[in-house]
């Protein structure tokens, strides 16, 4: 491709709402254009990279034995109100209406309408497994778009489906598309982080999630330094504290005015945050009950994710509570709630504290505080399960170790389904002997359009992006120092003739435009071989340069096509 002719627009100036290396380095070097907030369009160069990564991603799940199918956008909503996620998706659901009224989402993901092929085409053991995947364009309106193509609102995803006949074809499954997610995230030179997961909206029991590496990504990953112990902080298992062996003492009110927080109660009374109980109030919207109480150990964090699972229902069905409204019907009094006394809600206590002696807690008095409350004589709860969000320092879950913490971008996820979408939706199969039975299903995601964010967030420098070779948009740039200069273009011309010939991707730089110029746009869009055509062009000597290098040698212009071709042939 000649420079002069290519449609590349570059920014020299950071643009206001970049934030971070990725969305910073997409947008100046032209290889993304923001629409609206969250919706972007992928430029010449950024398209080339989406198709690079697509192609890793084609060939590895080909190499497990998926197949490439194409489903719309648009999705039915008589599909999903058979799956119950109409209603549990929430308001990340892009929500339309056609003009006879019916309703219709824009796809967030695509279980329901997978299930909803194999249900109706597959009645035959002999008929699985089988794994389907596509390459498309998905929707969720996030509530807070932001860092460019990492929390976007559409989106470029690999999603595949795996059927089988039982549990251990899943198992098998789910092993296959873990091993190729590895393989296309190595491919992608990503340095990343396979961790256990929550299951989320998606369901189903077993989950991993693949991380890169990076301090901006919005997923919090613990692990131990230990043992193979390695989970989001949503998901990670925490250690309850020893039991306390200690008598329990009779209750006790005491009087704390203006004591609304633990920090404030425990300097007042004198006593360690481990001694206190921590109330949090939350009202959700079904109907079995409206309001929570939380109780969770005061110097602990409570995990909402943990809670949202115990009390199954959806993440958008739960909101802090208004403490006056819960006040009048619970008994919950703002800065003073603690267990004893509390009434209609629904009581939901960290497993921690069934073991903890004589902790002090609010009285549902404004200014009292009761001490030596034990749970069991007390009070109890109708939830009592691990709800503590791990931290740096904590005890492993698994061995001796301690728990350290560290961010990454989710670029994967792999879900254990099971049976959640087939026997909601009827994917029956009939097996050997004529029986009925359930397909058992797997799902597994990867984000290709933030991948492309996660490789850049892995990959640049201060005069930005550093493709690796395997997705770069062009593996080669050749500069021409004088475009008007006959020698200089000749020799170009030559290499870029023969580059081209042995199937290098390569970008021929002869606009009239001044040398600084040109070598900042090459570092720019990260080119990862350059070799720069100048006044040694007249005893056939160029330049080669590595993009992360930081010098050039000279080549004789066949030694420097002969060095490009050993290096990209792997890539070609
Ligand atoms: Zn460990």
């Amino acid at each position: 491709m000649r420079m002069t002719n290519m449609y590349l627009k570059t920014l020299r100036e950071v643009p206001a709402e970049a934030e971070i290396p990725s969305h910073i380095w997409l947008l100046r070097a032209g290889m993304i254009r923001k629409l609206v907030s969250g919706v972007y369009g992928f430029m010449p160069l950024g398209r080339r990279v989406l198709q690079k990564i697509e192609a890793i991603v084609r060939q590895e799940m080909d190499a497990k034995g998926g197949q490439e199918i194409l489903m719309s956008a648009i999705q039915p909503a008589e599909l999903w109100q058979e799956s119950g996620r109409w209603y549990a998706y929430g308001p990340e659901m892009w929500r339309l209406r056609d003009r006879n009224d019916r309703d219709f989402c824009l796809g967030p993901t695509h279980e329901e309408i997978f299930t909803d092929i194999v249900r109706s085409e597959v009645d035959s053991y002999r008929q699985l497994p089988l794994n389907l995947y596509q390459i498309q364009t998905k929707y969720r309106d996030e509530k807070r778009p932001r860092f460019g193509l990492m929390r976007s609102r559409e989106f470029i995803m690999k999603d595949a489906y795996s059927f089988d006949r039982d549990w251990e074809g899943l198992d098998k499954s789910y092993n296959e598309m873990y091993d190729a997610y590895e393989k296309v995230f190595e491919r992608c030179g990503l340095t990343f982080r396979a961790v256990e997961a929550d299951t989320g909206a998606i369901g189903g029991s077993d989950s991993h999630e693949f991380c890169a590496l990076s301090e901006y990504g919005e997923s919090e990953i613990a692990y131990c330094e230990q043992c193979s112990m390695a989970a989001t902080t949503e998901k990670a298992a925490c250690v309850d504290d020893t039991p306390d062996s200690a008598e329990m003492l009779p209750l006790e009110l005491v009087h704390t005015p203006g004591t609304k927080t633990i920090a404030d109660v425990a300097a007042f009374l004198g006593i360690d945050h481990k001694q206190t109980i921590k109330a949090l109030l939350f009202e959700v919207f079904q109907q079995e009950y409206r309001y929570v109480a939380v109780f969770i150990r005061g110097d602990r964090e409570l995990n909402m994710t943990k809670l949202i699972n115990a009390l199954n229902i959806p993440e958008h069905a739960i909101e802090f509570a208004d403490e006056a409204a819960m006040g009048a019907e619970t008994g919950a009094v703002g800065g003073f709630t603690g267990p004893v006394g509390l009434r209609n809600c629904k009581i939901v206590v960290d497993s921690e504290l069934t073991g903890a002696k004589n902790l002090c807690a609010g009285a549902c008095k404004e200014d009292y505080h009761m001490l030596n409350v034990n749970y069991g004589r007390d009070y109890t709860g109708d939830i009592v399960t691990d709800l503590k969000l791990t931290k740096e320092g904590y005890p492993c879950p698994q061995c001796q170790g301690h728990i350290k913490i560290t961010r990454g971008i989710e670029v994967g996820q792999v879900f254990k389904l099971g049976t959640k979408y087939s026997e909601a939706m009827h994917a029956y199969y009939k097996d050997e002997n004529m029986q009925e039975k359930v397909i058992v299903m797997g799902c597994y995601g990867i984000g290709i359009s933030r991948t492309l964010a996660a490789i850049v967030e892995q990959h640049h420098d201060k005069d930005g992006i550093i493709w690796p070779l395997a997705v770069a948009p062009y593996h080669a740039i050749i500069t021409v120092v004088n475009a008007a200069d006959a020698v200089q273009m000749q020799l170009a011309e030559k290499i870029y003739d023969e580059l081209q010939k042995e199937g290098v991707e390569v970008l021929l730089d002869d606009r009239d435009e001044r040398p600084g110029v040109k070598f900042k746009d090459a570092d720019l869009i990260g080119i990862p071989i350059r070799i720069t055509v100048g006044k040694k062009a007249a005893d056939g000597i160029v330049e080669y340069k590595m993009r992360g290098d930081e010098k050039s040698t000279d080549k004789t212009a066949s030694e420097a096509t002969a060095v490009v071709l050993e290096l990209v042939r792997p890539y070609i």
